[in-house]
Formats: structure tokens, sequence, C-alpha cells
């Protein structure tokens, strides 16, 4: 088992909280990403789960043990690092073996284990290198591996592809994801990349300024964002944010700001002040017959063209929206046009507040 539960747990450096009084259950068997913005605290959450860094306030359970004081030797955790913090000296077989020495396994037990996980993750024939003779995804693998060896309850990731480049950070993506169903160990993995958050996590656990916006499985926090933050952090070209207000229009209750309407069917209040949510490829030209439910008349500033699809920016009522469709999109730069979108598809929040209003 590996469940690990976090309970109100803070730490500041001086006057400055990094983690700011987080409640989160991770499932035993999860891969749960902590995803935000570069200093949001995830690194500091992931080293307090290692032991590497000791809470300010808050416990930590890993199943039934309370391990917020328990030193990082005493976990029954295992951390890969972002540098993957090999030791340079050793091979790959005493790398690898190193955290069974600690432990004070038997030679030959130890060597079996070695070139069991050696040969799981496909780095048997690299076994007598030393690092520096390794390519930096044989490195990465290392590294892992040497965190299997110990089969740990859980293993705490530390941005572990971001040293490798586009190509093989992909092909890594899948390996880990497969490793993960194989294991059948809980995963805490930080990232500020959302693609890996979307295609690795079984939930992603959103932090803004220390704090949790929002948990959640991928599809979750992508169709359902609890808040204005969360909304803009996922997706990319990200949803487009459109401040209104809401009124009563001839009997009908909309979100309204310069060119936009948006017809409100949750119970709102007039005057109230909004923000109107809708992704990129949730908006589409009009047709002169639709009757829309959300209505947008834009003046179309540029069109870019990605291959697949194409992207258009479009100015309305000062504001920049982001129209994402496949090829050809009818849309025109320096001409204006009618937009509209499924009104299922409009996400809408207080804007005093940043939260999603239902
Ligand atoms: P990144 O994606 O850039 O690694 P992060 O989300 O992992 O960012 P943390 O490394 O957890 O962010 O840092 C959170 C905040 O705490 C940052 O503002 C950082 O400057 C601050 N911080 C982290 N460690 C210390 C420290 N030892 N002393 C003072 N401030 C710190």
């Amino acid at each position: 088992m590996g469940r690990i539960r976090i309970e109100n747990l803070s730490r500041k450096f001086a006057d400055f909280t990094a983690v700011d009084n987080i409640d989160l259950d991770i499932r035993d068997g999860d891969f749960l990403v902590l995803l935000g913005p570069s200093g949001c605290g995830k690194t500091t959450l992931l080293r307090m789960l290692a032991g590497l860094l000791a809470p300010t306030s808050g416990r930590i359970l890993l199943d039934d043990d309370d391990i917020t004081a328990a030193p990082s030797r005493r976990r029954d955790v295992a951390m890969v690092f972002q540098s993957y913090a090999l030791y340079p000296h050793l091979s790959v077989a005493k790398n690898l073996a190193f955290p069974l020495r600690v432990k004070k396994m038997r030679k030959s037990e130890a060597a079996e284990r070695v070139d069991a996980v050696a040969r799981q993750l496909d780095i048997a024939h690299l076994l007598d290198r030393k690092p520096k003779e390794l390519s930096g995804g044989q490195r990465q693998r290392v590294a892992v591996g040497r965190a299997i060896v110990r089969d740990p309850k859980a293993f705490l990731m530390d941005e572990p592809l971001s040293n490798l480049d586009a190509k093989l950070r992909t092909a890594t993506r899948r390996e880990l994801t497969d490793l993960h169903r194989r294991l059948r160990a809980t995963f805490v993995y930080v990232t500020h990349d959302q693609v890996e958050a979307m295609t690795m996590a079984t939930r992603i656990a959103l932090l803004n300024n220390g704090a949790l916006e929002q948990v959640g499985t991928p599809e979750d926090v992508y169709d359902r964002p609890a808040s204005v933050f969360v909304a803009g952090f996922l997706g990319s070209p990200a949803m487009n944010l459109l401040d209104a207000r809401v009124r009563t229009v001839d009997g009908t209750v909309v979100a309204s700001a310069e060119g936009v309407t948006a017809p409100l069917w949750r119970g709102q209040t007039d005057g109230r002040d909004v923000v109107l949510g809708i992704r990129p490829e949730h908006l589409r030209v009009a047709d002169p017959v639709d009757h829309p439910g959300v209505r947008l008349s834009v003046d179309v500033t540029s069109v870019e063209n990605l291959g697949s699809e194409q992207v258009a920016y479009c100015e309305v009522g000062g504001a920049t929206v982001c129209v994402r469709a496949p090829r050809p999109i009818a849309l025109r730069a320096h001409r204006s046009a009618a937009l509209t979108a499924d009104p299922a598809h409009v996400h809408l929040f207080d804007r005093a507040t940043g939260r999603r209003l239902e």
C-alpha cells in the first residue's frame, strides 16, 4: 500500500509562505501530478514528503504511520531528482545497488535485484558504464532504476523529464505511464508542464501561490476548472477569459460585455461581475441561420496556420479572443465576424473571488 495523507501542511521561509495549509489525499496507486507555475511550491511540498525539508505545521501520513518527523531514510519512499543525482564515480550497477547497500541487503540478492530492474528498464547493457558515459535519457532511466530497486511504497519525482529533448520526453512519458501501470505503486510527480500532467496523471493537484486550487482527474480539471486560475493554466492556446456583467435583457438573464452576450441558465443576480470562459476550440464561426446562445462580434486581427488546424486571433471590446478550428477556418484577417459557442461549453466565474459559479 502507498496512501499518502497530507493534512494542513504549511512551510514558511522566514515570513514567506511557500506551502499554504494543504490538505491532500493521495490514494494508493495514484499517479498524482503536482502542477503549477514556477515558484508555486511544488518542489517544497515534494521535499516535505521525502523528508528533505521539515514542515512548519501540519502532518504527513504514509498508510497509517505519521511520518511528519521521520528522517528521509526511514520513509518508505524513493525520490527521483531533476538532476538525477547519480554518483559520478560509481558504475551504473553500483549506482543501482547503492540503496540496497544502505539497506544492508545481501550482495547476491542485491545483484539479482539490480539485474532484474536493469532488464525491466532496458539498461542491462550499460551496467559497467559510469554516468558520464550515458546519454541524458539513459541517465534518467538509471535514476528511475535506483528508485525502483528499493521497492518503495511511493515514488516521488521532481521534473524528471526536464533535461530531455522534446522527442525523448514524449517517449519517456509513455514509458513512465507504463512503468506506473506495471509497478502498481503510488507516484507523486512534480511538473510545470501541462502536457505531462494531462497525459500521465490519474489525478492532478493544481497549486498556485502555495495553495491548492483544484484536485481531480485530467478531464475534471480541464472540463470543469474550479477557478479562473485553473481555467487559464490548462489548455494551449489558453481558454478565452472575458470580463462581463450579469444583466437582464428583455426578460432573459445574460452575461454581457461590449460585443459579447451569453445567456445564463444558472440563476445569477443582476449586476454581478463575472468572467466568461470559452476554450478556443469551442468557438465557431456563426452561421447566418444560427440562433446562437452565445454571440461575439469580433474583428479578426490575424490567422495562423498550424498545419492540421488554424488559430485566429480576434478583438472584441478591447479583449483578445482566440479561435482554434480544423482547416480551412472561415475567418480572414482584418474582417469582422460573428462567433458563437454552445452554452454548455461556457464557463462562468465570479470576478471578485475567481471561483467557478454553478
Ligand atoms: P519551480 O517549478 O520553479 O521549481 P516550485 O513550484 O517547485 O517552482 P518551490 O521550489 O517549491 O517552487 O518554491 C516555492 C517558493 O518558495 C519560491 O518562491 C521559492 O523562492 C521559495 N523557496 C524555496 N526554497 C526556499 C528556501 N530554502 N529559502 C527561501 N525561499 C525558498
